[in-house]
């Protein structure tokens, strides 16, 4: 799973990494005070060139640059929060992420030099194994100081470097990535933005992990912008069966979405929230085969669906499997019919899409 920039940099902080002080903006919330940076927290990179990192040192610009930051689709994302931090006054840019080489079964740190928005062009990254020990940190420290030419930042940087290791190993991350870690004018090392992706088969010892609104999306796939049929299903076999059998009526899938087992009301809401960025959904395939998922808090999320989202397209549902008839009941209640088979789903949705 992805995290946020404002949920990895909270991680990072428990680790003793530098972070901006920063708050949290939501929509209809208190204002933050300037000077001050506005980020954008979508789950995908490249927001600085999107427009979706704004420096606000006029307090008049503030309520207009939220708006705007809200209103703001970034690669198919618009934003649930605002991050709102001290700007940093920066001297220069570097990159440093961590990564699992699993050829070697090692942990690499890799660095550059020229941080900041444009690193995708950058073709000369340099490399280090690293392990959590702290004579790794100092070796690997003193080398990336020499090549960030930070030979006066050496101790800071064995530090970072350490800290970063436990982070990554503590956290179960598969992914740290500081981008840029910013040189400020006064001489700090401050990490300026934070990707961190987390490895889901590690759950079960995290019991802080609540990033609710990321999970959902874990095993979300956007198919097509253009596609007219969302789906949802649960177990990566059954989901792929289920888009293959809306293609192959005819109909354009926009999604692939593996709700996971056990799945909760909340997650499957969350699902149905993502689908509703989707402009061209005429129509919503459910195919749930339920074994650890449980087909009545499947039906939960699907009454809370229709009650909370007022353009949600029709609903074309099969569920089989646990507590299907709790889940019968709770949904022929409020008149929400199932269909016994996945044909009958996508045929009906064929009807109800061309007529
Ligand atoms: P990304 O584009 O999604 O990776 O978002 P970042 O958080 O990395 O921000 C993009 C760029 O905005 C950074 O590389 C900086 O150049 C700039 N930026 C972000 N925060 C600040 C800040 O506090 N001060 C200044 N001067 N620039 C910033
Ligand atoms: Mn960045």
């Amino acid at each position: 799973m992805r995290l946020l920039e404002h949920e990895a940099k909270t991680i990072l902080k428990r680790f003793n990494l530098p972070v901006p002080r920063a708050s949290l903006v939501v929509s209809g919330g208190d204002a933050p005070d300037t000077p001050v940076v506005l980020k954008s927290q979508v789950p995908v990179g490249g927001r600085g060139k999107a427009g979706g990192v704004v420096l606000v040192r006029d307090n008049r610009q503030m309520t207009e640059t939220i708006d705007q930051l809200f209103g703001l689709d970034i690669k198919g994302f618009k934003p649930m929060a605002i991050l709102a931090e001290e700007i940093l006054e920066i001297e220069s840019e570097f990159y440093l992420s961590l990564v699992i080489d699993r050829n070697a079964a090692a942990i690499t740190l890799m660095a550059n030099k020229n941080g900041g928005v444009d690193v995708e062009d950058q073709t000369d990254f340099k490399s280090w194994q690293v392990d959590g020990t702290r004579s790794s940190a100092d070796v690997t420290g003193a080398l990336v100081a020499e090549y960030f030419r930070l030979e006066s930042h050496q101790f800071a940087l064995q530090d970072l470097i350490e800290n970063l290791v436990d982070c990554f190993i503590k956290s179960d991350a598969t992914l740290l990535e500081i981008n840029p870690l910013v040189l400020i004018k006064d001489g700090d090392l401050v990490a300026g933005d934070c990707k961190m992706e987390l490895d889901d088969a590690a759950a079960f010892r995290h019991p802080d992990w609540s990033f609710q609104d990321v999970v959902a999306d874990t095993n979300f796939v956007e198919l097509s912008r253009s596609g007219n049929v969302a789906t949802i299903a649960n177990g990566a076999g059954l989901a792929m069966a289920t888009v293959d059998a809306v293609a192959d009526s005819g109909l354009k899938p926009a999604n692939f979405l593996d709700i996971g087992g056990g799945a909760s009301e909340e997650s499957v809401l969350l699902a149905f929230e993502r689908i509703m960025e989707y402009d061209g959904i005429r129509a919503i395939v459910i195919n749930i085969f339920a074994g650890i998922t449980r087909c009545d808090e499947v039906a939960k999320a699907i009454i809370a669906a229709q009650r909370q989202l007022p353009n949600l397209p029709p609903l074309f549902i099969r569920l089989a499997g646990t507590n299907f008839e709790q889940a019968k009941q709770l949904l022929e209640e409020r008149s929400i019919t199932l269909l016994p088979t996945l044909e009958q789903c996508i045929s009906a949705a064929k009807k109800e899409i061309e007529g």
